[in-house]
């Protein structure tokens, strides 16, 4: 090790030390794991609390500062719930039982009945009995095929596929459609493993026929009844009635239900036969759309609460900027035992706190403070992060540096990554730094480079040709709040990967063991990545961003747009305020590139800390300044004018979401009116880019 000319161990040597595989303990992630999973624990339980003590007890015993912060917050449970389908007229009605099946020798089993019963978060109540009609996968131009193939939606209840869409997407496309209530299935092609050849679990991955996707279908963030505002304990409230008649939550009742029972209802569905792409396995019987004969009776009835979640906070101070905050957070509520969802997540968190604690017996400090956040109620709408966010809203945008979420750490062998641009090469280095755990000759870096090359994603919306980066926008998850709401650079990593028991009863320990992670390799890599990626941000002298990565995304953005709409409207103020800021980028890098050469490679000399304090908030702040106070028009909580789930999916991503909502209804209302709305929503784009630009120069 070369001589070190200074008093300090050096930050880079407990870098180094954080990834040695010394510190890795993958039985104690599994311990972890394990212990976290023993039943099921829905937000707002009493087992959910308990999950809560048990991630606040770990943090403590790891020597982190923890405290729970609660708050009250809406939700709904199953109160009672029943099925039928008359497939022809005159035949008797069917009741489906709805019940995921236990299978023999389950070591679970004594717990499955804490599962609760299949339902949708948020759901409507109501009583419906109307014809069946079948609309794929539930997405808009799902519905526009029915449409175009005179099939009426109106006063039907619709049976779709989960898969392509947010499901609370696919119950407002419904009802707009005119449906009076929503049935959505798992399909066997999607979730079965294609046909009844491929086994499920306990055998094999797949969703067993009864298997069944819980999940909210509210298409916002945070608790509803409190838009914008935290909700603390008596705080202010809209009242639940008033939140259903505005449609912010679904207007008409939906149930999830398993592949055998979708399959059932299916075959009472007659009329014209759908489109090849519409079809189920080989061995399916032949889909049609309806509507009927099959009648459904859907009865549902929700039982409304206002519960207390619980967010589990830890930190490490920083010891030179204890007020510059670097945030890791996971969510830990889950439909059921949640061992894939979002659990590896949990237990990776806890990796890292075990090995940071390690760090800190032999002598290191963060320089800036780290917060470790296990986060409650996502599985209802990103509630506890939300509800966090918006508690600390002021202080949090003038202190977060960057947020770096995981909620799936581990579901298959496929590594991914997401971010705002300017952690690009900060996620490319990390991946660098650690072996690959599915083949010891290469690093992460590698593998996710040859899948990203293979994948028709390639080269699609990174600011590099060698990995694929997808963007923060849509994906549900709790970086929303960070990035759509008060503007904080952010990034996800997980190791994915085909995971059909999502949100079901089978997302267990023995899945993770059997399936998704038998030696807990991919979780001890997920710490390593975002341990060190935290390490960095915490430790490095000058804040790890680059924006010229954002410029350049930002550029073959606008290029993009540039195709998409008519002549009428001007790109240019775009373009140029890309052009600007690509420039900032570049000199704030010099000045960067040349205080680095004084600091050295090891503080030999101490940077002036009001020098680098001044080039750090101008690269802290320059994220902020994306957001427009007034929001997204008609969805005012988004504030961020590059980053937004897209309309019709809260899991799509989309950049310029002002301008592209404003084109899609340019396109369908045509008029001249509209299309100067596009042009009006581009140079809103253009002047929060130019706040950029002077946020990043720190010139007047
Ligand atoms: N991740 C959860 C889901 O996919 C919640 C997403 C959301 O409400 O935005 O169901
Ligand atoms: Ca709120
Ligand atoms: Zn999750
Ligand atoms: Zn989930």
């Amino acid at each position: 090790f070369p001589i070190v000319y200074s008093t300090d161990t050096p930050k880079s040597y407990y870098h180094s030390l954080f990834l040695s595989t010394s510190l890795a303990d993958n039985a104690s992630v599994a311990h972890n794991l394990y212990m976290l999973t023993r039943r099921p624990h829905v937000a707002g339980t009493e087992a959910n609390a308990e999950t809560a003590d048990y991630v606040l007890t770990t943090l403590t015993s790891h020597n982190i500062n923890s405290h729970i912060v609660s708050y009250d917050v809406a939700l709904t449970y199953p109160d009672s719930r029943s099925l039928t389908l008359t497939p022809k007229p005159g035949h008797p009605p069917v009741a489906f039982d709805l019940r995921q099946e236990i299978y023999a020798g389950d070591p679970y089993a004594d717990v499955a009945s804490q599962v609760m019963p299949t339902f949708h978060g948020f759901a409507k109540s109501g009583d419906v009995t109307a014809s069946v009609t079948y609309a794929n996968y539930g997405q808009v131009e799902d519905f526009a095929t029915l449409n175009e193939m005179g099939v009426n939606v109106s006063g039907t209840i619709v049976l779709a596929r989960y898969g392509k869409v947010f499901r609370g997407d696919i119950v407002h496309n419904a009802y707009t459609a005119g449906a009076v209530g929503t049935i959505i299935y798992s399909d066997r092609k999607d979730y079965g493993g294609g046909g009844k050849d491929a086994g499920w679990f306990p055998e094999a991955k797949w969703l067993p026929p009864t298997g069944a996707q819980m999940g909210n279908v509210y298409t916002e963030a945070g608790d509803p009844t409190t838009p914008g505002w935290p909700s603390n304990e008596g705080c202010e409230r809209r009242d639940y009635e008033e939140v259903e008649r505005l449609g912010i939550v679904p207007a008409i009742p939906s149930l999830p239900v398993s592949g055998a029972d979708g399959e059932t209802i299916m075959k009472s569905i007659g009329g014209k036969v759908a489109d090849e792409d519409w079809q189920g396995s080989d061995d399916a019987p032949t889909y049609r759309v309806g509507p009927g004969p099959g009648v459904l009776n859907l009865n549902y009835k929700a039982k409304k609460t206002i519960a207390t979640i619980h967010n589990v906070i830890g930190m490490i101070e920083g010891s030179e900027e204890p007020d510059r905050y670097v945030i890791l957070g996971n969510h830990r509520d889950a439909w059921t035992f949640g061992a894939v969802d979002p659990n590896s997540g949990t237990a990776t968190l806890l990796e890292v706190v075990q090995r940071l604690e390690k760090l800190q017996k032999k002598g290191w400090k963060p320089r800036r403070t780290i917060i470790f956040c296990s986060w409650d109620a996502e599985e209802y709408g990103l509630i506890g992060s939300t509800e966090w966010v918006e508690d600390n809203r002021e202080l949090l945008a003038s202190r977060a540096v960057a947020y770096l979420n995981v909620d799936i750490a581990v579901s298959g062998e496929e590594y991914s990554a997401s971010a705002t641009p300017q952690l690009d090469e900060l996620l490319k280095q990390a991946a660098k730094q650690v072996q690959d755990p599915d083949n010891s000759s290469q690093t992460v870096y590698d593998s996710w480079a040859s899948a990203s090359s293979s994948s028709p994603w390639a080269a699609v919306s990174s600011s590099s040709p060698s990995v694929k980066i997808e963007r923060l926008g849509g994906g549900g998850s709790d970086f929303a709040a960070f990035v759509q709401h008060i503007g904080v650079a952010s990034l996800e990593v997980t190791y994915g990967g085909a995971y059909p028991v999502y949100h079901s009863m089978y997302d267990d320990f023995v899945w993770m063991e059997k399936f998704g992670d038998p030696m807990f390799r991919r979780h001890i890599a997920v710490a390593s990545i975002w341990g060190y990626l935290a390490l960095q941000l915490a430790d490095k002298e000058i804040l790890p961003f680059n924006y010229q990565s954002y410029a350049k995304e930002l550029q073959r953005n606008a290029e993009e747009l540039e195709d998409q709409i008519s002549n009428q409207i001007t790109v240019t103020p775009l373009l140029t305020s890309i052009d600007a800021l690509s420039k900032a980028a570049a000199k704030i890098n010099n000045e960067i590139k040349v205080i680095e050469e004084t600091i050295g490679w090891a503080s030999i000399v101490k940077a002036d800390f009001t020098r680098v304090r001044e080039i750090n908030d101008r690269l802290m702040m320059a994220e902020r300044a994306f957001l427009d106070r007034e929001g997204l028009s008609g969805r005012p909580w988004y504030k961020h004018m590059i980053y937004a789930p897209a309309k019709h999916n809260v899991y799509g991503t989309k950049y310029f979401p002002g301008i592209d909502d404003a084109i899609e209804q340019a396109k369908r209302l045509n008029t001249e009116e509209s299309w100067k709305v596009v042009q009006h929503e581009v140079w809103r784009v253009s002047r929060a880019i130019n706040q950029v630009t002077k946020v990043l120069s720190g010139e007047l």
